[in-house]
């Protein structure tokens, strides 16, 4: 059975990293008939909170990426983390280190002056025939904190062959002895990690190549267990476009941002499996078809660049197929932001509504942000105070083109309630045109910068079309 995780840590919102690695558990649990399991590593106390849990959970489920178990809670599994800690104990797996921060310090300090990387003295280290320390105590008598160290293997090497980069291998004297339980009685990442994988039966460990270094200790963690192993896949960082790695000061690395900022997620998940994985030059595709791909193989050793202009090229795409009812709703709430509530725009002669709206100008939009500032136009005046507003107005709305307007505003005034339709409309654009001998542009354009505060807009007749008949008077009357 192939079993997969994705184990977030929630300190912060999910890391679009995070989010590939993800989407890859989760295909790669698909693809073959596994579980994708959900785990929040909530072990560092000080730094989880449960906004972020929300936060992770959310957009979790914004990317469709639904789990087959969990959420699970690391925080809510203690007991068992200290049942496994006390057995390694007992079997001389494990051991009590009574330094402190201070001691350790001095000896790192010391071994950096001699050249030697600043591993743990193993002072608290059993060994036959070794005598330590004696347990320090307080005035009362009693032991002062402790943390619990793993007694890692001192010699050989530690090798797996890695789903990404191939074969890997750290040799144990590079390695210390890893603190799995902290004063406080909390596990280490590394330690909890482990016993994690091994309770959940975590088949395929895939993840960021941040742990690489990590993975020699769980490892050795695993053999002392007797837990089988799991197959380990790292993938490579992802970098912004400076070529250093993507970071919160580069832009947007959250999830949410990109839902926030009018993304599909649809294009999202595209985006992110692309970047890392592919299958030839398949560019635009499904999640049921990366589903149907996705077999861990074709996994790039390199670093993938984040290129935001690829993503929202992506994302046009797939605003393009959206269905317009769907674009309504996600534009509502883009609306909503503005305080604009996108009520009917008009009942008669038919129903125009924000669906209509949204398949006139879904073409133009890379993001449901840009249909948003579209339709707004529908619900409230242009913004008419800019810069390049008034430059395309005086631009367009000369003195040639006024009387024009003003005969095609009486044009549309006299069009009956039950015309006011795309081919009405259009007849008086044509009557116009021919009364004034005037070029389509030379009326089109002016028209639309009064209407919608933009020279370019989709065919103007469907435009106008959408909007109420009093709207269009009043607009073009402000000439
Ligand atoms: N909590 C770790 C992280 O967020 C998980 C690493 C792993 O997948 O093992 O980086």
């Amino acid at each position: 059975m192939i079993r997969t995780r994705i184990a977030p840590s929630p300190t912060g919102f999910l890391h679009l990293g995070t989010a590939r690695t993800a989407l890859y558990s989760w295909a790669f649990a698909k693809h073959h008939g596994g579980k994708f399991v959900l785990r929040i590593e909530d072990t560092d106390v000080a730094r989880s909170t449960q906004d972020s849990v929300d936060q992770i959970l959310a957009s979790m489920k914004w990317l469709g990426l639904d789990y087959d178990e969990g959420p699970i809670y690391q925080m809510q599994r203690l007991d068992r983390y200290q049942a496994v800690i006390d057995q390694l104990i007992a079997n001389g797996r494990a051991y009590r280190c009574y330094s402190t921060p201070a001691e350790l310090d001095v000896v790192r300090e010391a071994k950096k002056a001699r050249g030697e990387k600043p591993l743990y003295d193993n002072r608290w280290r059993p060994e036959a025939g070794k005598p330590l320390p004696a347990v320090p105590c307080d005035d009362t008598g009693k032991p002062l904190p402790f943390v619990v160290r793993f007694k890692n293997p001192a010699e050989g090497d530690v090798t797996w062959n890695d789903l990404v980069k191939g074969e890997i291998t750290i040799n144990n004297r590079e390695i210390d002895d890893l603190i799995i339980q902290r004063t406080d009685g909390i596990p280490t990442y590394n330690f909890a990690v482990v016993v994690d994988d091994w309770d959940m039966q975590i088949s395929h460990v895939l993840r960021g190549d941040e742990h690489i270094n990590n993975t020699p200790w769980q490892i050795n963690i695993f053999n002392a267990l007797g837990a089988p192993l799991p197959q380990f896949g790292h993938c490579p960082v992802i970098l912004g476009d400076d070529g250093q790695k993507l970071s919160k000061r580069r832009g947007a690395v959250s999830v949410t941002a990109y839902e926030d900022n009018g993304y599909l997620p649809e294009a999202m998940l595209n985006y992110l499996a692309r970047l890392g994985w592919s299958h030839g030059d398949e560019e635009l595709f499904t999640s049921e078809q990366m589903v149907s791909w996705f077999d861990g193989t074709h996994l790039s050793k390199s670093p993938a660049q984040w290129d935001p202009a690829k993503l929202l090229w992506m994302n046009a795409q797939y605003m393009k197929q959206a269905d317009n009812a769907r674009l309504a709703g996600l534009v509502a709430e883009q609306l909503a932001k503005r305080s604009i509530t996108p009520t009917p725009v008009r009942t008669e002669p038919a129903l125009v509504s924000l669906s209509n709206i949204c398949s006139l100008f879904k073409d133009r939009c890379e993001t449901t942000v840009a249909l948003a500032d579209w339709s707004s136009v529908f619900y409230a005046e242009p913004d008419r105070s800019t810069d390049s507003y008034k430059a395309e107005y005086a631009q367009h709305v000369t003195e040639a083109t006024k009387p024009a307007i003003a005969l095609l505003l009486i044009k549309l005034q006299a069009l009956s309630d039950m015309a006011w339709d795309k081919a009405g409309i259009a007849a008086a654009i044509k009557e116009t045109l021919a009364e004034t001998g005037l070029k389509m542009p030379l009326l089109a354009m002016p028209v639309r910068m009064l209407v919608a505060g933009k020279a370019q807009t989709p065919a103007v007749d469907a435009m106008l079309a959408l909007f109420d008949k009093e709207t269009i008077l009043e607009r073009l009357n402000n000439v």
